[in-house]
């Protein structure tokens, strides 16, 4: 539980995500951004940095960005920038990674996210992160460690597959806030359609900066904390991370403005590289990309410019979907159910779609079917290891499906 009286000293958790968007082809090339083939067969001559290639954005890239930042409650940037943040390494071969660094196309956002409480945990706590910006990026190729044989394999078909960072002000206090707020985005995400979301399959990558500091001092130095692949490890990560600095200063030493790595073994943070010698990215304007330009509506586009070739806030905003959010506000409003119910419906793909209808079906008062439904469906799914969306059912449309149900529900009464 996040903790905090005055004299007390408390977590401060910002978190940097980094989220690959859900597009056929990558962010400066016309090779598939998939995410299981042969290596290296997804890479084009830019992808590989050979002289003379040059960048040609994607244009679902840039909607995605946007639709995101639209569904964050972000300032859209009408114009944005690209630069090049330099690095060497070898899943790099350019040797710097195009970038928004000084305008990026989003910014000045809202993520909101609920915690449930109280004793039974059934109070809904409803909190808020800022987010200051969304910037798009190139994904990096992938170092694939060969231990037996001592050598480093490289797999460029990740390299230049494109990703959205999403910076988060550092409003939160502790791991349960973190995992949290992650598990809403990915839910949005989701439900926009611009990332799968996925932590373990590396579709969505947080980075949590943590520090501790007494309520009304100035903030502390932060740690960086990597290598974290589900929600769980992120709340135990940080929470680790808190206590750890929090037993530091106790004892009379100093925290180090140091990246961490989290071992899901041993549950500890360990010391990965100091960050103390600030690395110089040497950043430059990318030369070879004009500002990125969207424009508000089809009124403001300028004449000559065909819609079908830039991009409109405008029509993204008419085509967000259903946020969970108000998603789960309906549900309870709609169907008279408990508050947690909506949580755990929304936490489980297809879920709602299942609900909504067998409750079509069956006629039934939604408070029995959602008693069922969460109770001996998902009971039901988990003893058997199954997910709603893969269960015996999945091969069955929907309408099947939902008679197989009634039937069930049916007889239990
Ligand atoms: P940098 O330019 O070094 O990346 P930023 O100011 O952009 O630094 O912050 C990066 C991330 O660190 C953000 O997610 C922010 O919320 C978080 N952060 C900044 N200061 C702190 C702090 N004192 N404690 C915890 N997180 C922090
Ligand atoms: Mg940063």
């Amino acid at each position: 539980m996040c903790l905090s009286s005055p004299q007390q000293l408390v977590g401060v958790v910002g978190l940097e995500v980094h989220a690959q968007i859900n597009s056929n082809t990558k962010l400066f090339s016309s090779s598939p951004a998939r995410f299981s083939a042969p290596p290296n067969s997804l890479v084009s001559f830019f992808d590989a940095s050979l002289p003379g290639t040059l960048p040609v954005l994607n244009k679902q890239c840039v909607e995605a960005a946007v639709m995101t930042g639209l569904a964050l409650n972000c300032t859209i940037n009408k114009k944005s920038l690209f630069d090049r943040k330099h690095y060497f390494y070898a899943d790099l071969p350019a040797g710097y990674q195009i970038t928004q660094q000084r305008r990026p196309i989003a910014v000045d956002g809202v993520l909101s996210y609920s915690l449930l409480g109280g004793k039974t945990r059934n109070q809904v706590i409803r909190k808020r992160v800022h987010i200051k910006q969304i910037q798009l990026e190139q994904d990096s190729g992938k170092s694939l460690h060969d231990d037996a044989r001592s050598q480093t394999l490289i797999d460029l078909n990740r390299a230049g597959v494109g990703l959205m960072e999403l910076v988060m002000e550092p409003d939160m206090s502790c791991g349960e806030e973190a995992a949290a707020a992650v598990r809403e985005l990915q839910l949005i995400l989701q439900a926009l359609g611009t990332c799968q979301g996925n932590m373990s399959e590396g579709q969505l990558r947080v980075d949590a900066n943590v520090s501790v500091h007494r309520p009304g001092e100035p903030l502390g130095v932060r740690t960086e904390v990597k290598n974290i692949n589900s929600a769980r490890y992120l709340a135990r990560a940080i929470d680790y991370e808190i206590q750890r600095q929090i037993e530091v200063l106790q004892n009379g030493g100093t925290v180090h403005n140091e990246t961490r790595a989290y071992d899901s073994k041993s549950g500890e943070t360990i010391p990965m590289r100091d960050k103390e010698g600030l690395q110089d990215y040497r950043f430059m304007p990318e030369p070879n990309l004009p500002p990125l330009i969207v424009y508000e509506d089809d009124a403001s586009l300028p004449t000559g410019i065909d819609a079908c070739q830039t991009v409109v806030v405008q029509k993204i905003k008419e085509a967000l979907p259903e946020l969970p959010g108000v998603k789960r506000d309906r549900l309870v409003q709609t169907y008279g159910i408990l508050p947690e119910h909506s949580f755990t419906l929304l936490n489980e793909d297809g879920l709602v779609e299942y609900f909504e209808a067998l409750l079509k079906a069956t006629k039934k008062e939604p408070r029995k079917v959602i008693g069922w439904v969460t109770n001996d469906l998902l009971g039901h799914l988990k003893r058997h290891d199954m997910s709603v969306k893969t269960s015996r059912n999945a091969l069955l449309n929907t309408q099947q499906r939902t008679l197989i149900l009634s039937n069930k529900f049916i007889q239990a009464h």
